[in-house]
């Protein structure tokens, strides 16, 4: 039975994503928690929403990461589950992509959903809004929206980069206008291509905006691209290097967290796409389902429509979908803003926490996923970044 909410608990999660997810599933099945002295905070109804929201919305039908990166302890466990998937169905669906064995987004989800099942995940969610952090000597006490305050001996802070889409200004100013703009990422919003009108942009020469892209040329609409640079193919969001030593030994031996910074923005293929999609968003290109823009991006209003002017062109469309990935600001907003003004909180000068090892800003509180860039390096945001910041918080949470 878990413990009542006015009880110390051990550990609190700030986010119920894929980070959150991992690091519960690390701290009761490695490090021996025990699970009803552990809960997760999310807004989402159920566990992984935002991850199910965004790669929905993409269309994307694999994973750009292998087989070997998902939500389990066992780095194996998601192939020995697709082979009881091949054992049940045959091989009625493809389960992987070559190269690197990329688990389809459906069989993604439902190890997701077995693994969240197995350790009875939801019934240690608890579904609000982490709205305030005081830390003291014993405990860390989180404010929820909703439900009350909650005291623990550690906080984790998962709160993922989702809650932060980038909009360029010329959108904002569209968007005040009324028009038909909206962001792939936007919490709520669902892409439904069949109610897109007949003239559409999308912002974004990435793996979202190609792939949404394709979504709506569906013959039934004109599908224009845009993007400041021209296709990028890349298989990974950064380099395989980055995954182990190979890269992150010259990292990590690196003190000034400037170059850090440097060196992360140098290693991720910002706006890029693996070779398969590449090879798709070229063949539809060339069969003028969809048309690609290179340049930067200015509009005007026109009427229920927009003009964009980008170069010396000029385009007229009904509806806009931006795919401009995400903000690089610190997230977790002015929670986080107050709990490091409150308890003086080391940051760099990009922001971003300076944390130890194993991954702590301060005795109670640990990071992963963005808030551990300058330690986790370029992969930090990725499936396998939560691995990583298992490894690190794990061990200390075996003796905490
Ligand atoms: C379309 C897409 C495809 C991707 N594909 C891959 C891939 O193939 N392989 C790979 O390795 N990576 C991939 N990534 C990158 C990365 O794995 C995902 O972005 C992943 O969802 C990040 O997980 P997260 O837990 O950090 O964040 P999220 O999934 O965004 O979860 C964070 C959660 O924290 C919650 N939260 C925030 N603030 C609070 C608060 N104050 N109180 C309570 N809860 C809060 C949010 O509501 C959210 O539910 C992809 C990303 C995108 C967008």
């Amino acid at each position: 039975m878990n413990a009542p909410l006015s009880d110390l608990l051990d550990w609190v999660i700030i986010g119920g994503g894929i980070h959150g997810v991992h690091l519960a599933v690390q701290l009761i099945g490695e490090a021996g928690v025990a699970p009803e002295r552990l809960r997760i905070i999310d807004p989402g109804p159920t566990l992984l929403r935002s991850w199910k929201r965004c790669s929905a919305n993409t269309g994307m039908r694999y994973l750009r990461s292998p087989a070997v990166h998902h939500l389990d302890l066992d780095p194996w466990s998601l192939l020995r589950y697709a082979e009881t998937v091949e054992q049940r169905e045959g091989e009625a669906r493809p389960l992987f992509a070559p190269p690197y064995s990329r688990p389809s987004v459906e069989l993604f989800a439902e190890h997701c959903a077995d693994v969240v099942s197995r350790y009875d995940l939801e019934a240690l969610h608890i579904q609000d809004t982490a709205s305030e952090i005081t830390l003291s000597c014993d405990r860390v006490s989180v404010a929820l929206g909703e439900s009350g305050t909650l005291s623990a001996r550690h906080v984790l802070l998962a709160m993922g980069a989702a809650a932060q889409p980038r909009w360029p200004a010329w959108a904002s100013t569209l968007m005040a206008h009324g028009m038909h703009i909206y962001h792939i990422f936007d919490p709520g919003f669902r892409l439904a291509p069949e109610t897109w009108p007949g003239r559409v942009a999308v912002i974004g020469g990435g793996i979202s905006g190609a792939q949404a892209a394709m979504r709506l040329a569906d013959g039934k609409r004109e599908v224009h691209l845009i993007a400041r640079h021209a296709l990028r193919k890349h298989q990974f969001d950064s380099d395989s290097g980055w995954v182990g030593p190979k890269n992150m030994r010259g990292f990590t031996t690196i003190r000034s967290l400037k170059k850090r910074r440097a060196m992360i923005r140098a290693a991720r293929n910002v706006g890029s796409l693996p070779p398969d999609v590449y090879r798709e968003l070229r063949a539809s290109m060339q069969r003028d389902a969809i048309q690609w823009h290179q340049g930067e991006v200015t509009a005007s209003s026109m009427g229920s429509g927009a003009m964009l002017q980008i170069g010396s062109e000029r385009l007229y469309v009904d509806a806009i979908l931006l795919a401009t990935g995400f903000e690089d600001h610190r997230p977790g907003g002015a929670l986080v803003d107050r709990m490091i003004e409150s308890h003086d909180l080391p940051c760099a000068s990009c922001g971003f926490p300076v944390v130890d090892n194993h991954l702590r800003w301060h005795p109670r509180v640990f990071v992963t996923g963005p808030l551990a860039d300058l330690e986790l390096g370029p992969v930090s945001r990725n499936i396998i970044g939560a691995r990583r910041a298992a490894e690190r918080i794990v061990p200390v949470a075996q003796r905490a």
